[in-house]
């Protein structure tokens, strides 16, 4: 970490891994993923985004090199001695269900995030997927930040439920997928799952249905929106956190406290870069993805959105 981090509008914390992923199309082996990775990336076309995260030593300049493509300040970004995290999945026909094969947890298992001084003060503050104990020891960093949202997975519900209720009041948002929403508030209905988790402290939630859309339950705000329709799908991996990041990226481009509005524009924008993300493995269509296709897609999402 050095002490030139940029001002930004953004600061995420999550995990940087080399990933191994199958899916029916083809296979693709230690390609860089990772939660924060891919919400950066995302994040990167919409404000000033910087990184919080660990990498081992394995972890070469052409891996890094994603970063810097995307602008993305990596100040936050920590080297270890050892080997960076490293997860492996495989998909099912459908590409709805994975499985994790592998998680080796290498230089995260002692991660404690550290925020460079110039990420304290970020007016917008992204907690992808990670433990919720780290998530805390983030939150304990931070100035005042204007919207604090948290992403989350079924690993941490099931191990870490406790922690990750603490995290509730601490936050405004807590984004999840439908099936995690239904474990982490025990009730198969989504709407009543996000107000359940809503009385247990977070403002805002937001529920993302795979191929169904997205659905955001806020004080006043009800909003629902579908997924953009697709028929190329290569790789899944980091929809989840693409729409996260996006999300939060264009919020935090707006720079005011979001409001109804805001929210609407960031969901659009959220869900047309996630589906640019699972056109191809891994970052590979991130990767050459322009402002002018971003543009040109929601045109074309919202004309078809009655
Ligand atoms: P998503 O498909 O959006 O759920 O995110 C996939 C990314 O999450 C992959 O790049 C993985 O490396 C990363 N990942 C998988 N398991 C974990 C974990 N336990 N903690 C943090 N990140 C993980």
């Amino acid at each position: 970490m050095t002490a030139a981090a940029k001002n930004i509008d953004l600061a995420v914390v999550g995990s940087v891994a080399i990933d191994t992923i199958a899916t029916p199309v083809a296979r693709r082996e230690r390609i860089m993923g990772g939660s924060v990775s891919y919400a950066c990336a995302a994040a990167s076309f919409f404000s000033v985004v910087g990184m919080v995260g660990i990498v081992g030593e394995d972890c070469s300049r052409e891996y890094r090199s994603v970063f810097e493509h995307f602008g993305i300040d990596t100040c936050g970004l920590l080297t270890a001695a050892g080997k960076t995290f490293h997860w492996s999945g495989v998909y099912e026909a459908d590409m709805n269900r994975r499985r994790t094969l592998a998680t080796e947890l290498n230089v995260f298992e002692h991660f404690s995030p550290q925020l460079p001084h110039a990420y304290q003060k970020a007016p917008f503050l992204l907690l992808a997927n990670i433990a919720p104990q780290l998530q805390h020891l983030v939150l304990e960093q931070v100035a005042s930040p204007l919207f604090v949202a948290a992403d989350t997975m079924d690993l941490w519900i099931h191990s870490e439920r406790d922690s990750l209720r603490s995290l509730l009041p601490r936050i405004d948002l807590l984004l999840l997928n439908d099936e995690e929403a239904r474990l982490l508030a025990g009730q198969a209905d989504l709407v009543k799952a996000a107000g359940t988790i809503q009385e247990w402290g977070a403002d805002y939630v937001l529920i993302k249905k795979g191929e169904h859309g997205a659905m955001l339950a806020g004080k006043n705000e009800f909003l629902l929106l579908p997924a953009f329709p697709l028929t190329r799908i290569q790789d899944p991996t980091g929809a989840g956190d693409c729409f996260a990041g996006a999300f939060m990226g264009r919020l935090a481009g707006h720079g005011k406290q979001p409001d109804e509005n805001t929210f609407r524009d960031a969901l659009v924008h959220a869900a047309v870069v996630s589906a640019f993300c699972v056109e191809d493995f891994g970052m590979e269509r991130l990767h050459p993805l322009t402002n002018g296709e971003i543009k040109s897609r929601i045109e074309e999402f919202r004309r078809m959105i009655v």
